[in-house]
């Protein structure tokens, strides 16, 4: 262990992580990036294809973002939100105008995704509220559902890595069965289904719709459940049934925006629009914390009104519309369109995606290639008739991890889910070379 690192640890609890495994695998120290490459202190290279932690859009150190940022940094660093504003704030939100699905039209700032999660739910509870509907207090959303770590947010979540230990402190969710496309229980393909699925929502907001403020999804992509992948017209139907049951439509965009999805937001496939917008981790390319709840004028005007009604939003953060994740946010929109960045990874993810099927789909312990824009998962089972998982004590996906560390690629299986989600930046060689490591020591590991 290097000196570092061993300081790292008297000191450091890192997130996400049980520290007694530090004692095998310490803590890499980075000294510095570029683009899709990580270099530690001793010179070791490390291919970041989970942009880590999906945030990082546009590759690290991106000059431009720098650059934007440093001029920023000299001018304003911070200034209180609350009846001051900034131009750059400004110009962002004139920016993020043109490309937000139609309707979406005033932004609230927050500073992580959690809380502008949090955010969300409170708007739409309060919305409610301040339109006659008090009997609205509950919110729904999916089964394997992600939406961050805070008490609201991981109580509308249902990944019980994260969240089990702490039911007795979480709210009551009404649960709607989300698509489960791998593992149909209707033996469809996402492909060509009607989903068929969708039957369940129904059946719960018939019983449920009355009393229920939003429901928040992940739209397209359930990141944190493994990558899962629906289709679009579970969105479309969503918004119907939604508008017939006066329930929000909560769009968690965190992992799904910018580009990811080969559209500039997952919504844009389906057509429809939230009612509801969250945005963070590609807002700011990766760069700074900061997340927007972006929402219609029907619900801003439902708070707006005389002071003496209490009818304003009484919610802040103190980073709220911080002028450099602002000035980091302007570039990043200026970046995907000067360099027509999303055309070119969508071009590039039908490549990614050929020579992942070529590599992985033989394997017998493949269950499943699956991508959408540049995110590819690879899901390891026992069996593939039955498609039975391996025992999670095994912890798969952790061996291959750490046997991909060594060969200079980050990877994070989450559980024994192998995925990428690289910088839209990735160009083709880096594509072999981190899809051969990941092949290399999935076999390794399955002894195939
Ligand atoms: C990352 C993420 C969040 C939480 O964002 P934080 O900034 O980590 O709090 C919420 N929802 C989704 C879909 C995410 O990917």
């Amino acid at each position: 262990m290097t000196d570092w690192a061993k300081e790292d640890l008297k000191y450091i609890w890192h997130p996400c992580s049980q520290m007694k495994d530090y004692e095998e695998l310490p803590p890499i120290v980075i000294d510095y990036a570029k683009g899709i490459n990580l270099y530690d202190i001793d010179g070791n290279c490390y291919k970041d294809v989970v942009s880590s932690w999906w945030c990082n859009l546009l590759g690290h150190c991106n000059p431009r973002i720098n650059q934007a940022i440093k001029k920023q940094l000299d001018r304003l660093e911070h200034v209180i939100f609350a009846n001051f504003t900034h131009k750059t704030a400004i110009t962002l939100c004139q920016k993020l105008m043109n490309v937000v699905p139609k309707g979406l039209c005033k932004f609230n700032f927050a500073d992580n995704g959690s809380a502008s999660i949090e955010m969300a739910m409170k708007m739409s509870f309060q919305y409610h509220q301040q339109t006659g509907n008090t009997q609205k207090k509950r919110f729904m959303a999916l089964t394997d559902a992600y939406h961050g770590e805070t008490i609201g947010a991981l109580s509308v979540g249902a990944c019980d890595l994260y969240s089990s230990i702490y039911k007795p402190i979480l709210m009551d969710i009404v649960r709607v069965n989300g698509p489960d496309c791998f593992r149909c229980p209707y033996g469809k393909d996402r492909d060509n289904c009607q989903c068929e699925c969708f039957k369940n929502a129904e059946k719960t907001f018939e019983q449920y719709g009355k009393e229920t403020c939003a429901i928040l999804v992940e739209p397209l992509l359930q990141g944190s459940a493994g990558m899962k992948i629906y289709p679009p017209l579970y969105l479309k139907k969503l918004r119907e049934l939604c508008d017939k049951y006066n329930v929000h439509l909560i769009a968690d965009e965190i992992a799904t925006g910018y580009g990811r999805t080969g559209k500039m937001f997952a919504f844009d496939h389906a057509g429809v629009s939230p009612d509801i917008m969250c945005l963070s981790k590609g807002l700011t390319g990766g760069y700074m914390p900061m997340s927007l709840c972006v929402t219609t004028q029907e619900i801003y005007d439902a708070f707006y009104a005389d002071y003496s009604t209490g009818k304003a939003f009484m919610h802040s953060h103190t980073y709220a519309g911080n002028p450099l994740g602002c000035s980091a946010g302007i570039e990043v929109l200026n970046i995907l369109k000067d360099e027509n960045i999303i055309e070119n990874a969508q071009k590039n993810a039908i490549y990614f995606n050929n020579i992942i099927k070529e590599k992985f789909l033989g394997l017998k312990n493949v269950g499943e290639v699956r991508h959408i824009g540049l995110i590819n998962a690879i899901e390891l089972v026992k069996d593939k008739n039955s498609k039975e998982a391996f025992d999670g004590k095994l912890r798969l996906g952790y061996q291959i991890y750490k046997k991909a560390l060594k060969k200079g690629v980050l990877l994070r299986p989450l559980g024994d889910v192998i995925y990428f989600n690289p910088p839209l930046i990735i160009e083709k060689d880096d594509m072999d070379f981190v899809t051969d490591v990941a092949l290399e020591c999935t076999k390794e590991i399955l002894d195939l």
